[in-house]
């Protein structure tokens, strides 16, 4: 999810602005100014869907290419946003599943749900889980994550009921229910259910459910179990649930818990990977396939995880959708009878050949070609950076702005834009859907732990953010302002929850977690760096790795030692504080001035700094320190006496959280100096805390 970092990132800059009497970012002018095309769209057209793909596939069976736009644009999406692929070749789009797994394909999903009147599904589900470990398995664990939101849950506790500035809605709440639960012979499972709370101990909590298998998996063997369900859907603010005749499913089927072998993310011994839901935390699991059928009334739209393999008829009201998704972790779906849909063939060197399809708000049906030319710019440079997209499938959801909850979320193929609210939004369009598609390469393919190490997937994904909006957009990043914001640093390997509030979660895991990758880029360079990200991809994709994982391959790649960073900024979660302890300049016995400057680096790992000396005659001089020490003691001798020492006057440390120290003149004395510094970092955090983010 992207929209904390956002508006805080927004707030922060707001407050930059305003007290550092920096220019605004103005992004509705940048928006009319920066949306061109980049120089190499001018391509040919991408050629018709060749026999075999989706393409056709879906045209044979009379699916409609685009649905009319109220109010919005008239000509065929493939022909409009063909110009702007960025490097397309005509690759025939497979429409069978891929006949290699990519994935250890752990869980297999056989589930058909159908969409009630009144909001609620109700579904059955066939799962069968491998066990792939060397023990004997006795017992299965399901997360039943509707249940976040009933009362007295983990999650509402935490939350208080908001998430991103979006409350939940009294009455409204959800859950699920699971009325039935047997073996494949038939035997009932139900009694043996026995609702787990390993992180809180709060009996209220019912979002992970334990029950003994009437026999265990024996190590590669499979056990396939039976269930029904019926879910209620909350009135969505936290990325689940309805508003209105729209409905965004995700989290919303009995998902077995992750197993982790003995080896994965430096597991001494194999087990269940055992959380609820929390407040801060989003999800992880197993790798599989899933076989979908979604029967709504005949009136919706669907839009899902995978690929739709049939077209839905309509029959006494009703229509079942069909979808099939293989070596994905998930699998979520959205439903509205107002869509606007458009969709569009696309393939570049990386891409070897998706079918991108937006499911759109009405309100935001102008802005098909901006999420068009969004999606595949920003699938064209995942690609290219870090390796092939390995599915065929793109979604895009633009919520009601009513259901803003649901906005700004990545599920396996199938993101969440920000909702509808602004009938030509600025920027945070884009950046909130290349977030979300990023988060396809981190969050879906590499699959990190997000309940233990969320930063592997959200700081990833807000530093590949950056870098697509940079790339394709020209917005430059903001990380010297960023910095200043860091007040709470904390461990980035560390229990989503434990983080306390949801600041100090959105600040560790979404902010510093970027900026310590940007550190890292600062140190190796920029194309040491993108080979650092690529071979962390390449090497972990579908695997789980860990914090050590990115570390190893961060010394494999630079061909450096990198222990005391990692321990400082990852383990320790430390930020860096250089500062200018102490500056006197007086007269020496030669007619000169003799100066004595204390520099410090409190916190984090060894650093060199530059550091600026400015002296009354106009004259500077500029030196490194090594930082290696935590202090250094300076003496100058000059003509004229010191005006003022800077430390990384250039901004470079992007770590360094405290930049007010960063500068000292020799005439202020240190006591005022103090106070100015606190009043100063006191204004900030009241206008960032008073905005809602
Ligand atoms: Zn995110």
């Amino acid at each position: 999810m992207p929209q904390r970092p956002i508006y805080r990132i927004a707030a922060l800059a707001v407050a930059a602005a305003v007290l550092l009497g920096t220019a605004s970012f103005g992004f509705d002018a940048a928006w009319q100014s920066q949306f061109t095309l980049p120089a190499y769209a001018a391509q040919e057209p991408l050629a018709a869907t060749s026999p075999g793909t989706i393409g056709s596939a879906a045209a044979s069976a009379g699916s409609p290419v685009k649905s009319p736009a109220p109010g919005g644009a008239t000509a065929p999406a493939d022909q409009r946003s063909a110009a702007a692929l960025p490097q397309a070749q005509p690759t025939p789009i497979p429409v069978q599943p891929q006949s290699v797994a990519l994935s250890n394909r752990i869980v297999d999903y056989d589930i058909a749900v159908k969409l009630l009147d009144d909001n609620q599904l109700e579904a059955s589900q066939t799962l069968t889980w491998k066990n792939p470990g060397r023990k004997p398995v006795t017992d299965l664990y399901l997360h039943l994550y509707p249940n976040a939101f009933a009362p007295g849950s983990t999650f509402l506790n935490e939350s208080g009921g908001e998430l991103r500035g979006v409350k939940m809605t009294p009455g409204k709440d959800g859950g699920i229910d699971l009325t039935e639960l047997t073996t494949e012979s038939g035997e009932t499972l139900l009694p043996r259910l026995r609702y787990v709370q390993p992180d809180d101990g709060n009996v209220r909590d019912r979002t992970l459910v334990a029950f003994r298998l009437p026999k265990a998996v024996a190590p590669g063997q499979s056990v396939t179990v039976r269930m029904k369900f019926t879910v209620k859907l909350p009135q969505v603010f936290a990325r689940m649930g309805q508003a209105g005749d729209f409905v965004m499913a995700g989290q919303w089927f009995p998902k077995v818990a992750a197993y982790e072998t003995a080896g994965v993310r430096g597991r001494a011994a194999e087990g269940w990977d055992l959380h609820q839901y929390h407040g801060n935390s989003e999800f992880y699991s197993d790798f599989g396939i899933y076989s979908v059928k979604i029967d709504v009334p005949e009136d919706r739209v669907v839009a899902a995880t995978g690929f739709q393999y049939k077209q839905p008829v309509a029959k006494n009201g009703r229509k079942v959708y069909q979808f099939y998704a293989e070596d994905v972790h998930d699998f979520s779906w959205s439903a509205s009878p107002k869509f606007v849909t458009a969709e569009d063939s696309f393939s570049s060197a990386g891409v070897p050949g998706v079918r991108i399809k937006l499911y759109l708000d009405p309100q935001h049906a102008k802005q098909e070609e901006r999420y068009m030319h969004a999606a595949k710019s920003a699938l064209a440079k995942l690609g290219e950076w870090y390796g092939d997209y390995p599915y065929t499938t793109l979604s895009v959801v633009i919520p009601p702005s009513d259901a803003e909850g649901a906005g700004g979320m990545e599920y396996p193929t199938l993101v969440t834009g920000a909702a509808a609210k602004d009938d030509n939004p600025g920027y945070e369009l884009e950046r909130t859907l290349v977030h979300e598609i990023a988060h396809q390469y981190w969050y879906g393919i590499v699959a990190s732990n997000e309940f233990e190490e969320a930063w592997l997937d959200e700081a990833f994904t807000s530093y590949t953010e950056e870098k697509l909006m940079a790339a394709i957009y020209g917005v430059a990043p903001r990380t010297a302002i960023e910095s200043l914001y860091m007040t709470n640093p904390q461990p980035l390997k560390l229990d989503s929850w434990d983080y306390g509030s949801s600041n100090a979660y959105a600040e560790n895991v979404y902010m510093r977690g970027k900026l310590v990758l940007k550190a890292i880029e600062a140190k190796t360079g920029e194309k040491t760096m993108s080979k650092i990200m690529r071979t962390y991809f390449q090497k972990y994709r579908f695997k789980h790795p860990d914090s050590q994982a990115f570390q190893r391959v961060v010394e494999a790649v630079s061909k450096e030692d990198w222990k005391d960073f990692f321990q400082a900024y990852v383990y320790r979660g430390e930020s860096a504080d250089f500062a200018v302890a102490s500056v006197r300049t007086e007269p020496d016995d030669e007619g000169g001035y003799q100066s004595n400057v204390l520099l410090t680096r409190t916190q984090g790992s060894p650093q060199a700094a530059t550091v600026l000396f400015r002296f009354k005659d106009g004259k500077t001089v500029r030196k490194t320190w090594d930082g290696i020490q935590s202090h250094i003691q300076i003496r100058l001798q000059s003509a004229a006496p010191l005006d003022y020492v800077a430390i990384d006057p250039m901004l470079d440390i992007v770590l360094d959280h405290s930049r007010f120290d960063n500068y000292l003149k020799a005439e202020v004395p240190k006591r005022q100096r103090t106070k100015f510094d606190v009043t100063l970092g006191q204004l900030i955090d009241a206008i960032v805390g008073g905005m809602a983010w």
